[in-house]
């Protein structure tokens, strides 16, 4: 089973700034280490990826992460801005990869995301609130999801 994770980090994991780099608490980040034993993880936001990959070493991740790179401007048609910015980049990313089922964790997927996902079924989407952030039942539900206990 080749299984991605693609993780959101604002709304998410809700870090804070400090000299220069993000930091999560430690509750969270092993949240996280858990997340990336469940395939290989994948940074899935705005954030510059130097910025997303000190804040994996920061986690204690075995390994560094690959960024999914997004363009300053989002929407990829400006005129008719997407329920979810992200998705037409996270389609095309996921278009140039090899798996089996893939898990997108990000507190901004609108309906337009939620259908792409019920056609493809390979793909689960999982939606934080943003003002609590990734909780351990999230953890678990990308862990079925990649276990094929649900569809
Ligand atoms: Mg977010």
């Amino acid at each position: 089973m080749r299984a991605l994770v693609l993780l959101d980090v604002d709304g998410v994991l809700n870090p804070r700034l400090a000299a220069g780099r993000l930091h999560v608490s430690p509750e969270r980040a092993a949240l996280v280490r858990e997340l990336a034993e469940l395939g290989r993880l994948v940074w899935a936001t705005t954030y510059p990826s130097v910025l997303a990959h000190d804040l994996g070493e920061g986690i204690g991740l075995a390994e560094r992460a690959d960024a999914i790179a997004f363009p300053a401007e989002l929407d990829a048609d400006p005129d008719r801005p997407a329920p979810t910015p992200k998705l037409h980049w996270v389609r095309r990313w996921l278009g140039r990869q090899h798996y089996d089922r893939a898990v997108w964790i990000d507190d901004r997927l609108g309906a337009d995301a939620a259908e792409w996902a019920r056609a493809e079924a390979s793909v689960h989407l999982v939606s934080p609130d943003p003002r609590e952030g990734l909780l351990p039942s999230h953890v678990a539900e990308a862990r079925a999801f990649l276990a094929g206990e649900r569809a």
